[in-house]
């Protein structure tokens, strides 16, 4: 219900948008379990939710792009057209229209994008719009199939068709590096790609450009082989609506329609086919750079990544976060313990419990180890208390380690026998009456 037309409503003022906050932040308390004095941050990154701003960000950037990528969109030309952007720019308290407002929050990197526009015009379905491809290994599978055993059925399915002029296309992405190749009798062609391309993505540009080497050297009989069933499957489906397959198909009828005969067939990766390791290796190793519209899925998720990234900066920040020590990653971790185990393991790597921080909330002095007389904390309880070292060393065979030993991804398996022995499970879990009427409060209307 929040992101609903955040959008619109994400250019309100901050202290506007500031009151969304307090629910958000409310509602991830109580799905968590999380103690009300909690760090906002620690929040975040518990239960993997990004703030509510990083959220609309993500939302409104992904709209922008979308907005792009229709040549019929009637906003289109608003958000090219830069001509008042000198007006809002010299007036800081006119809140500025939707488009320079997302080319204030993208980086410099997202400046030179140029997206594929689609036209959204489907063929009519009485023209056929599919393309089929050759399995040349049948139920032979990479896992199951020794090396030699593939090579020797490719080797025969050659000689079957040996009229047709092999074509060996492939495309790569690796962390700093996109790239596409293909490879025919003895020539190689490859292109570096925008570093937003996705790997299928590379895969069809690869094939598209093997059909214009097709075109334009006049071959009459060729095969095009690839190791991306994804972009086969994608080929013989006649609902895809991604711009690059639609623009492959309609070179394929237009090359048959010139009186050539293609065919598409699927090779295994790495196992010692020739022409698959040439196409690539090349693809891993292309330098000429080839400026091309990138699909809005591409950028759509170049667009995650850096919401992710920013977010990723901001937690790096918290270097006096307990949870930080505990995860300093960003990741979905899924823990399958029933809701009150839940609840203490997240207080726990939060840092914050009814236990050690309830004196916060009605200032009083901070509590003491009823072991030893030390200040009490999470890392007391867990790692320091040498009062109850004997219990430690019988429940975690040892009694030196860190925080994430016990609370990690996968926390210890005995981590809560030892705080039901030491008797502070019930007191980490308890909520506060105000938190149980909140929750009553939230389960009754949505009821
Ligand atoms: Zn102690």
């Amino acid at each position: 219900m929040i992101d609903y037309g955040s959008v619109v409503y994400g250019s309100a003022r901050p202290s506007y948008l500031k009151r969304l906050d307090y629910v958000h932040h409310q509602a991830l308390r109580l799905c968590l379990g999380a103690f009300r004095a909690s760090p906002i941050p620690s929040l975040y990154a518990e239960a993997f939710e990004p703030s509510l701003s990083s959220r609309r960000d993500k939302l409104s950037l992904s709209y922008y792009f979308r907005i792009l990528s229709n040549d019929n969109h009637p906003l289109r030309g608003t958000l090219l057209n830069g001509n008042n952007n000198r007006l809002f720019n010299a007036r800081p308290s006119c809140i500025p229209h939707f488009g320079l407002r997302m080319r204030n929050i993208f980086p410099d990197t997202f400046h030179d994008v140029k997206i594929h526009t689609n036209d959204f015009c489907d063929h009519p379905p009485w023209m056929e719009n599919s393309i089929s491809y050759i399995n040349p290994f049948g139920n032979f599978t990479k896992s199951d199939s020794n090396n030699s055993v593939l090579i020797s059925l490719f080797n025969q399915h050659r000689q079957f068709f040996q009229s047709y002029q092999p074509v060996f296309t492939d495309g790569s992405k690796s962390l700093n590096h996109v790239g596409c190749a293909f490879f025919t009798n003895g020539h190689i062609v490859s292109y570096n790609l925008h570093s937003f391309t996705s790997v299928f993505s590379s895969e069809i540009t690869a094939v598209y450009f093997a059909l214009k080497y097709i075109d334009v050297h006049d071959i009459r009989k060729s095969t095009l082989y690839t190791d991306s069933m994804s972009l086969l499957e994608s080929l013989r489906s006649s609902s895809t609506r991604n711009p690059l397959i639609k623009e492959v198909k309609d070179f394929y009828r237009h090359l048959l329609s010139k009186g050539a005969r293609i065919l598409f067939s699927w090779v295994p990766s790495h196992v010692g086919i020739t022409g698959n390791e040439l196409a690539d290796k090349s693809a891993k190793s292309a330098t000429e750079f080839l400026t091309r519209p990138i699909v809005y899925a591409d950028v759509q998720s170049a667009v995650n990544q850096w919401c992710h990234c920013q977010w990723q900066e901001k937690w790096n920040m918290e270097t006096n976060n307990k949870l930080h020590v505990i995860k300093p990653v960003l990741s979905h971790w899924v823990t399958k313990l029933n809701r009150r185990c839940d609840v203490v393991l997240t207080r726990l790597r939060i840092g914050h419990t009814r236990l050690t921080h309830k004196y916060l909330l009605f200032a009083e002095s901070p509590p003491t180890c009823s072991h030893c007389g030390d200040i009490l904390t999470v890392k007391h309880i867990l790692t320091d208390c040498v009062a109850v070292n004997r219990r430690r060393l019988r429940y975690f065979h040892s009694s030196s380690f860190d925080l994430s030993f016990l609370l990690g991804q996968i926390p210890h398996f005995n981590l809560f026998m030892y705080l039901k022995d030491i008797g502070v499970f019930h007191d980490i879990l308890v909520f506060l009456s105000f938190e149980l009427i909140s929750f009553k409060f939230l389960v009754l209307v949505s009821l």
